[in-house]
């Protein structure tokens, strides 16, 4: 069966990458109507993620996750790691 497009949405996210996600979490919590779609049938499966961008923190803060964000990452080795001649 074809999904219905519903038309009570105020706001149509295209994209359910990180952005688009983010995005409907704070509509979600700010009590906006949307709707996302996106043109893969599902999620990505790998990781896109090795390390945390200063601002996704600040926007981690502001929706208040970024402790639970923190607790639920592990340390994963800088590439200088790999290098004998780098002093640690
Ligand atoms: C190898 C790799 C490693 C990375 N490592 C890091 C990292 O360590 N830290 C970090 O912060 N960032 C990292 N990034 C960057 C991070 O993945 C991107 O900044 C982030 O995914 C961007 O989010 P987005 O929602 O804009 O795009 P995407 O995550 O690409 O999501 C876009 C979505 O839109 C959908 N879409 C596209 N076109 C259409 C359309 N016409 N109609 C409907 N749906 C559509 C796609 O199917 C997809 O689901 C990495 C990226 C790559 C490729």
């Amino acid at each position: 069966m074809e999904p219905k497009m519903s038309d009570d949405a105020d706001v149509l996210i295209v994209g359910a990458g990180a952005v688009g996600l983010t995005l409907a979490v704070d509509l979600q919590r700010r009590g906006v109507k949307f709707r996302i779609i996106d043109a893969a049938s599902q999620g990505f499966e790998g990781s896109r993620a090795k390390a945390v961008q200063p601002r996704t923190l600040e926007v981690f803060d502001d929706l208040g996750v970024s402790s639970r964000a923190a607790c639920s990452t592990r340390h994963w080795a800088s590439i200088s790691d790999r290098c004998p001649s780098v002093a640690r």
